[in-house]
């Protein structure tokens, strides 16, 4: 992909807190199509939003091969893994669904509203990888363990996930009519959670056709990764997405240094980073601002070092905290990009 001139950096965010735009507790705000549309345009044009993923919660594919999903007050939509799961339970109860399966049929449609809404805003429809799919069905302890105990039931059991993944692309997404593209999340792709080589083998191995699912559609294929030591080598380097958003939590995990991914990855991609989450709670407004003003002016010296002009946007880091993030600081994160972002595009990349 080639740089762009542009005025300035491109924000995005990801986050339920659309549902309060619109007054809705999760559970109301993800059964229903015509909220869950209209919060997002909401967020989209009340923070002038260049490009945006609707997110609701994360799990619907997983949803779709049978996960239960809790609804807690005040809590991020949860899936409570079985306790007594076995290893035959992956072929008996790992079964890809007729056609679309009611969850993410629900993903698609208020998608498709959106993008009716705001053609003019590129919108990547989310979707969990097929890895985390199986995670989110089973429970990520369980599977990290049968992937010693019983590698074949797992493998078995990724090649239907795949599957279903790969469909709900190609049939499903692909039907929209003006999507952009996907944001893929392959969250396990995550140095905490396992080694590379074994993410290679059970992960990464069933994504090739997902990335190809994508290609076919027309559609751009992006991703995200929530995990705190995402597996950039594999995930940018060889997968190449359009664009790439990554988790970044402060202290957690292995912290992503601007200077060192902007050097590495973005010849590769456009790289999505990475104001902390917590930020959207514990700042002020008129911190936030500081700290967005801060991060822009790390990112555009280092792009210019690189001779780079774009490649970079600024995003919220994984998903704005959707109860207890603060409106005004994500106004403030535009409003710094609109105050600051041309002049300093102008000063520092020329
Ligand atoms: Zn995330």
């Amino acid at each position: 992909m080639t740089n762009l001139w542009i005025d300035y950096l491109s924000v995005r965010l990801l986050g339920g807190m659309n549902r309060r735009l619109v007054g809705a507790d999760f559970e109301t705000f993800s059964e229903s199509v015509e909220l869950q549309a209209r919060g997002n345009v909401e967020v989209v044009k009340r923070y002038q939003l260049d490009w945006l993923v609707p997110l609701t919660y994360m799990h619907r594919t997983a949803e779709d091969f049978g996960a239960e999903i809790e609804f807690k007050t005040g809590k991020t939509p949860m899936h409570y893994p079985p306790t007594d799961w076995t290893a035959e339970d992956y072929e008996e109860k790992i079964v890809v669904p007729d056609g679309i399966g009611d969850s993410i049929q629900k993903r698609i449609d208020y998608t498709e509203k959106i993008v009716e809404e705001i053609p003019e805003v590129p919108v990547f429809a989310f979707i969990s990888g097929p890895f985390t799919t199986l995670t989110q069905r089973v429970g990520t302890e369980q599977v990290l363990m049968d992937l010693y105990r019983s590698p074949d039931a797992v493998k078995k059991a990724m090649e239907k996930t795949e599957e279903y993944v790969v469909r709900c692309i190609e049939e499903g997404f692909a039907n929209v009519e003006g999507l952009a593209g996907i944001c893929l999340d392959e969250l396990h792709g995550n140095k905490g959670i396992m080694g590379p080589d074994m993410y290679r083998e059970f992960g990464a191995e069933y994504c090739g056709s997902v990335i190809d699912a994508c290609e076919k559609s027309d559609l751009i294929f992006t991703q995200h990764n929530c995990g705190e030591s995402a597996m950039f080598d594999i995930q940018i380097s060889e997968w190449k997405p359009m664009a790439y958003s990554y988790a970044y939590y402060g202290e957690r995990g292995e912290n992503p240094d601007i200077p060192g991914m902007i050097e590495k990855y973005t010849d590769d991609t456009l790289l999505l980073g990475q104001i902390d989450p917590q930020h959207f709670y514990n700042y002020e407004p008129s911190e936030m601002k500081k700290h967005v003003k801060q991060l822009l002016e790390t990112v555009l010296k280092s792009l210019k070092e690189n001779d780079h002009t774009s490649k970079f946007g600024i995003y919220s880091g994984c998903e704005v905290p959707p109860t207890y993030g603060k409106f005004d600081n994500i106004g403030a994160v535009t409003d710094a990009m609109l105050e600051y972002g041309e002049d300093m595009q102008e000063e520092i990349i020329g």
